[in-house]
C-alpha cells in the first residue's frame, strides 16, 4: 500500500523506517501488527539494543516503551539526543502509566507524543502517520534551506555557516584550511550562444564533477553564486589544495562541454583561485580574509588567461 497518496507531500518514495522498542515480546508484536505493511519496522527488546539499532538503521520514528528493566525509556531518549546522528529522530513513548505528571515528563524529556497501553491499533497508526509527516516536512525544509536547487550541492548559506565553523577550528588548532573559488570561464558567452537551459545543464555537470573530485567527508562543495563554486578543504595544505585544484581544472576540461566562443580548445573551462590559511592565529584575522584572498587568486588566474590555477598563502608572514 502507498504510504501517502498526496503527490505534494514531503513523504519519500521509500517505505518509512520505524524502530519499535518494548521488553515484552507480546507488546512488541501488537505494535508490529498495528503497523505491518506500510512501514519497514525494526525491533528491539532493550534500551541498549534500541540505541544500537537506531545508530545502525537511522529510523524515521521510534516508538519507545517507557518502562524497561535495564535502561528505561527516558534514559534511552537522553542517550539518543546525545549523539548527533540520532539526536533529531522523533520519539513517541508507549506507556501503561498515564496521568498528567507522566505525560508532562515524557514531553519535557523531548518526546513528540505518547501512546497508552494497551494500544489501540488505529490510534497508533494515526499518531505514527502524523509524526512521520511532520518529520518528513522538517527534513525537506532543512534540505531546501541548505541545498542549491539547480545543482544539488551546498548553497551559500551552508557555505557561510561551515566556513565560520572551520575557520574557528583552524584558528584554534593552528591547522591548515584551504578554500578554492572556481569560476566558469566565458560563461556569459556560453549562455548567449547555447541558451540558458544549456547553461544550466553545464552548471549541473560542473557541480557533479566537483563532487566527484572533492571526496573527503569533511570537504564541502558549494555554489557560491551564479557560475561560481567554492570548495572548503579543512586540514588541507597549499600543496594538496593546489594539486586538487589542477585535477578539478583538468576534469572539467575532460567533460568536453563544447564551447566554441570560449578558450582556444573549444571546450568549457574553469579558473581556480586557492587560498590556504596556516600556522598560528593572528589577531584581527577573520574568514572574509580567506575568501578575499581566494577571490584575488581567481582574478589572477583569469588575468593570466583562464583555464588555470593560482594559489596564495595566508600565514603570519603575509
Ligand atoms: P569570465 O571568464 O571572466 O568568468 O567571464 P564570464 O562570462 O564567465 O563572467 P560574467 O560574470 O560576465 O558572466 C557570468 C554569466 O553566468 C552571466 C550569467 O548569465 C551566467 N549565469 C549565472 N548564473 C547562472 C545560472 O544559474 N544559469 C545560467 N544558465 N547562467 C548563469
Ligand atoms: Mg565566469
Ligand atoms: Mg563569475
Amino acid at each position: 500500500m502507498q504510504a501517502d497518496p498526496n503527490p505534494l507531500s514531503a513523504w519519500p518514495a521509500r517505505k518509512p523506517r520505524l524502530l519499535l522498542v518494548d521488553d515484552q515480546p507480546l507488546q512488541l508484536q501488537a505494535l508490529y501488527r498495528a503497523l505491518a505493511g506500510q512501514y519497514q519496522s525494526f525491533m528491539a527488546t532493550s534500551g541498549a539494543q534500541a540505541l544500537q539499532v537506531a545508530l545502525d538503521q537511522q529510523p524515521d520514528l521510534i516508538l519507545l516503551d517507557m518502562v524497561m528493566p535495564d535502561m528505561d525509556g527516558l534514559a534511552v531518549l537522553q542517550a539518543l539526543r546525545g549523539q548527533r546522528i540520532t539526536a533529531d529522530i522523533p520519539v513517541i513513548f508507549v506507556t501503561a502509566h498515564s496521568g498528567e505528571e507522566i505525560e508532562s515528563r515524557c514531553l519535557d524529556a523531548g518526546a513528540v507524543d505518547f501512546i497508552s497501553k494497551p494500544i489501540n491499533p488505529s490510534v497508533v497508526r494515526a499518531r505514527v502517520r502524523t509524526h512521520l509527516t511532520l518529520k518528513f516536512q522538517s527534513d525537506l525544509l532543512r534540505e531546501l534551506a541548505f541545498i542549491d536547487g539547480l545543482t544539488g550541492v551546498a548553497n551559500r548559506r551552508q557555505f557561510d555557516e561551515r566556513l565560520a565553523i572551520e575557520w574557528a577550528r583552524a584558528q584554534r588548532l593552528g591547522a591548515c584550511l584551504s578554500l578554492m573559488m572556481i569560476d566558469v570561464d566565458h560563461f556569459k558567452a556560453y549562455n548567449d550562444h547555447y541558451g540558458h537551459q544549456a547553461g544550466d545543464d553545464a552548471l549541473r555537470r560542473v557541480a557533479a564533477c566537483l563532487r566527484e573530485q572533492v571526496r573527503r567527508s569533511t570537504d564541502l562543495v558549494a555554489r557560491y553564486g551564479g557560475e561560481e563554486f567554492a570548495c572548503l578543504l579543512p586540514d588541507t595544505g597549499a600543496e594538496d589544495a593546489s594539486r586538487l585544484a589542477n585535477r578539478i581544472r583538468e576534469a572539467v576540461l575532460e567533460l568536453a562541454i563544447l564551447h566554441r566562443l570560449g578558450a582556444p580548445g573549444g571546450r568549457l573551462t574553469v579558473s581556480v583561485g586557492v587560498a590556504t590559511r596556516m600556522g598560528p592565529a593572528l589577531p584581527g584575522w577573520h574568514p572574509a580574509l580567506l575568501v578575499g584572498l581566494a577571490d584575488a587568486q581567481l582574478y589572477e588566474a583569469k588575468r593570466q588567461g583562464r583555464d588555470r590555477v593560482s594559489v596564495a598563502l595566508l600565514d603570519a608572514s603575509t
